[in-house]
């Protein structure tokens, strides 16, 4: 059994807010169809996943969260402003935690419980982001990956998803992102990027021995249909230019495979959101395999 979480962020406003374009703020031109596209594809697969909602694109988008609810699938949080977790006083993440529940709150008529860090960035020096996490209700984190190339990462003291004995306000537990301890080294083979880089084989191999509960994630741009270009304002400079070239070159070459992939993951394996893996091992079933 796999947990599948979808990121839901605005690829553009981010990729924007990098190139310092004034216009950053702005819906971006293709969420839409990015989460039109995701959602059709889940529905096809007939499968529930949790989208942790960035509270900056759920406010551009709101529609779209409300899309996103009606067709069944689970709210959880993405922060705010996708800034670092690491970047951030305590105080300042408690802000940005709180200011994103109460707009997805707002948005979706759901109190989420579950969070994703932006880029994986609780790092072994803001592991006192589990404290804050508690203490604002939530009961279970996803933010573990233990990829090669996040640094300072937090490593998972369990492949499968343990409580964490940091929190003391209730007990939040950690659902690692799934990543295959071969011989050769460790493989991170839960997120959809790095799906291009593998042969689908080697991407279901590794699933299956990533441990009980292993999690994957996604993020609307991987699905767009159509290829992505940053729409800078009139005005930009060579500079700007270029680099949005170059940023749209990247990941329209990372996201091409996605949508096979996951259709064959969802063949071979059962795919649940993280609330549904959370009830059932808070309540005392055995997270191993
Ligand atoms: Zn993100």
């Amino acid at each position: 059994m796999l947990l599948l979480s979808v990121d839901f962020e605005d690829w553009h406003q981010l990729v924007r807010r990098r190139l310092r374009a004034d216009n950053w703020p702005e819906p971006g031109p293709a969420l839409k169809r990015q989460t039109d596209a995701l959602l059709s594809l889940l529905d096809e697969l007939d499968v529930k996943a949790t989208f942790f909602i960035l509270g900056m694109a759920a406010r551009a988008h709101p529609e779209l969260v409300q899309a996103v609810v009606e067709r069944g699938h689970e709210i959880g949080c993405h922060g705010d402003s996708h800034l670092p977790v690491h970047t951030q006083t305590a105080a300042e993440f408690a802000a940005d935690l709180k200011a994103a529940r109460q707009t997805i709150e707002r948005l979706s008529g759901r109190q989420p419980v579950g969070y994703r860090a932006p880029a994986f960035s609780i790092t072994r020096e803001s592991g006192w982001a589990y404290e804050v996490l508690a203490e604002q209700g939530f009961v279970y984190d996803a933010s573990q990956h233990d990829s090669p190339r996040i640094r300072d990462r937090a490593i998972p003291a369990r492949s499968s998803p343990h409580p964490l004995e940091r929190a003391s306000n209730g007990t939040l537990w950690e659902f690692p992102v799934a990543v295959w301890q071969a011989r050769f080294g460790r493989v991170p083979v839960g997120g959809a990027s790095y799906w291009a880089a593998m042969p689908t084989e080697l991407v279901l191999r590794g699933l299956r021995r990533a441990g009980s509960y292993p999690g994957l994630y996604l993020h609307p741009h991987e699905l767009d249909p159509e290829p992505l270009r940053v729409n800078l304002p009139a005005g930009s400079n060579l500079g700007q230019r270029v680099h949005a070239e170059v940023r749209a070159a990247q990941r329209n070459a990372a996201r091409r495979r996605a949508a096979d992939v996951l259709r064959a993951i969802a063949d071979r394996f059962e795919l649940i959101p993280y609330g549904e893996a959370h009830a059932k091992l808070s309540a005392g079933a055995d997270p191993r395999p």
